[in-house]
């Protein structure tokens, strides 16, 4: 069965959905997205992924396609349409369809494009192991805090990880660790204290970093926002990841050295459960 996606206005069946080769996302990788989770049929955290995509726009010049409550309206048709309890939906906007300039069209009219991903995200083999990771030199442009599609070093990044044998990679910069290909890098210190890399232009503002971050303030937790070198990250009683499609995940090896057990840690347990359960709360 195929998905209906929409373009531009139109819901069409997947194989009907179309582009232009002009169109500066495919030429100059001048556009940005968001993925948005859906759990029971619901939005995870959408005001939070509306308000990073308006910053991003902004931040690039581009015109907003559509305001928030429109958005809202095409998410929750895409979820109707397709039949979507548990996945994804991606949206992006690029700048449009312009004859080839590296300077901004005058007029173009921003291309807007969502489809969902239907999969599994709450019970996976991952959530239940853990995942182990390497450390790479961070690559990626130095304006991370936009969320671009400019992502073939991260693609990269996760395929030298992948012929590693590891899940993902942590990338690292003038010695610290930025983040992960695609997703916000955390420890838990041996003394219990959360520790995420402070927000800049060297990562991306995570919404489920935000939201993690709340809840286990709620909790009585300690977080620091700071960052920490791989050596700190090795010698962590537990680390996980934070990201929108994966929730709180944990992390149980860094660069071959195994953390604690080798097993899913306890807080990061308690924190992707914490995170699920006031998600399905809070979704729209
Ligand atoms: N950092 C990077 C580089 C990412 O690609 C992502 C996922 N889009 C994240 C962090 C996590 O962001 P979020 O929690 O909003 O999914």
């Amino acid at each position: 069965m195929s998905r209906i996606v929409y373009v531009n206005g139109d819901y069409v069946p997947e194989e009907e959905a179309r582009v232009s080769v002009f169109d500066r996302g495919f030429l100059f990788a001048d556009a940005v997205y968001e993925v948005t989770t859906v759990l029971g049929g619901k939005l995870v955290d959408f005001p939070g992924h509306m308000a990073r995509l308006a910053r991003s726009l902004d931040e690039l010049d581009m015109a907003h396609p559509a305001d928030d409550a429109t958005l809202l309206g095409i998410h929750h048709e895409m979820v109707a349409r397709n039949g979507l309890t548990e996945g994804l939906i991606y949206l992006q906007v690029t700048r449009g369809a312009a004859d080839r300039d590296f300077l901004y069209p005058e007029a173009a009219e921003p291309t807007l494009v969502l489809f969902t991903q239907e999969k599994p995200l709450v019970d996976t083999p991952a959530a239940r192991a853990g995942i182990s990771v390497i450390t790479l030199p961070d690559r990626r442009w130095a304006r991370r805090d936009i969320k671009t599609v400019q992502l073939l070093y991260p693609s990269m990044a996760k395929m030298a990880a992948k012929r590693a044998g590891a899940g993902d990679a942590w990338m690292v910069e003038d010695g610290k660790v930025t983040e992960g290909t695609s997703n916000n890098a955390w420890i838990v210190t041996r003394d219990g204290r959360l520790v995420t890399r402070d927000l800049s232009p060297a990562i991306l503002a995570g919404i489920t970093r935000a939201a993690v971050m709340r809840y286990a303030r709620e909790a009585q937790m300690t977080v620091e926002e700071r960052a920490f070198t791989p050596e700190e990250a090795r010698e962590a009683a537990e680390a996980f990841v934070t990201s929108a499609s994966t929730f709180v995940l944990p992390v149980v090896a860094i660069d071959g050295a195994t953390l604690g057990d080798g097993r899913p840690g306890p807080v990061a347990q308690r924190l992707r459960a914490l995170y699920i359960e006031e998600s399905r709360k809070a979704a729209l």
